[in-house]
């Protein structure tokens, strides 16, 4: 279970700068993740909610998942980015450098990243 676990360190993580925040409540989590990174969206809303039943801070915290576009690397001229234009998903390699137009290219998949989390703090 990729999402259930991926979901477990989403949880710990932000119940940590809840902790450092003496939050009352955590409201909204978001996440970023790479097209590529074979995520089931629904599966993680699924495991975050199965996860937070146990957490008073958690209650009600709502779960937003941000697609990232895709992002090349290109070994010809170093490119760091949006591919120019969609390869075969099967095949990384298929992506063409929106710089120089070579694919010679790498996916760099990023991985799972906590972008914001919002807080109700007692003032
Ligand atoms: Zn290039």
């Amino acid at each position: 279970m990729h999402e259930y676990s991926l979901a477990s360190a989403i949880v710990n993580q932000v119940k940590q700068i809840a902790i450092e925040h003496k939050a009352l409540k955590v409201n909204k989590v978001t996440v970023s993740a790479d097209p590529y990174e074979m995520i089931i969206p629904e599966l993680l809303q699924d495991a975050f909610k199965i996860i937070i039943t146990e957490i008073e801070l958690f209650q009600n915290a709502h779960l937003e998942l941000l697609k990232l576009p895709a992002e090349i690397i290109c070994l010809e001229c170093e490119f760091k980015g949006e591919p120019s234009e969609e390869g075969d998903k099967e095949f990384a390699y298929n992506f063409k450098c929106s710089k120089c137009g070579s694919r010679d290219t790498h996916l760099n998949i990023r991985h799972l990243t906590i972008e914001s989390v919002d807080l109700e703090i007692l003032e």
